[in-house]
């Protein structure tokens, strides 16, 4: 146990730093806060990597709110929306209420388009999305989200929730791994 290896070794840049990410999380709850405020959302967050942004951003919203958790992963073409498969679905009823799903990264579309058109026929009052990074170089669907923390080039990152195999999620920055070393863990 002598060596205590610090995921940031790993990383080759910072991409977003602590700063601008308070700085979007401020914008963003500012924006929610307006719109959604006084609805009594749900805020979906959909699993794994929003748990740190979710916890950073209902921290901000001053206001009556659910937080509720789906897991669900698109596995279609990458030319249209595939199907969805669901790890875990809501526990809350959706009809008649606002809801507002939240997700870490917004890619290729496929995810979200597909969640959003399952969660829509229930019946929400309305349904948003809310996303910290925006990738729109990769979209293979047309699709934009309501809420954008922060819009990046076509890099793979990790951190601040974030994952590649499942680690760097506890970076408190969003980063890009050294190439070596994706290249050498991808499967
Ligand atoms: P989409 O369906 O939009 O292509 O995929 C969205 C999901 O892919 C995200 O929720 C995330 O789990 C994963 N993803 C997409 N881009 C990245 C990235 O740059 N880094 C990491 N760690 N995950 C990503
Ligand atoms: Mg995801």
């Amino acid at each position: 146990m002598g060596s205590r290896p610090s995921p940031r070794d790993d990383i080759e840049r910072i991409l977003v730093t602590e700063q601008q990410l308070e700085a979007a999380l401020d914008r963003l709850a500012e924006s929610l806060t307006r719109e959604v405020g006084g609805a009594d959302p749900i805020l979906i967050g959909v699993l794994g990597g929003v748990f740190v942004f979710l916890a950073d951003l209902v921290r901000r919203l001053d206001f009556a709110l659910e937080v509720d958790f789906i897991d669900a992963e698109s596995y279609g073409e990458d030319t249209e929306a595939g199907e969805l498969k669901i790890m875990k679905d809501v526990d809350c009823e959706i009809r008649g209420r606002h809801v507002v799903i939240v997700d870490d990264i917004l890619d290729t579309g496929q995810t979200l388009s597909a969640l959003v058109r399952m969660l829509q026929e229930r019946g929400p009052a309305s349904l948003r999305t809310c996303v910290l990074l925006d990738k729109p170089a990769r979209r293979v669907i047309e699709f934009e989200a309501d809420y954008v923390g922060v819009r990046i080039p076509n890099v793979f990152v990790v951190g601040y929730g974030l994952d590649f195999a499942q680690r760097y999620r506890n970076l408190p920055f969003v980063g890009v791994l050294r190439p070596e070393l994706y290249d050498k863990r991808r499967t």
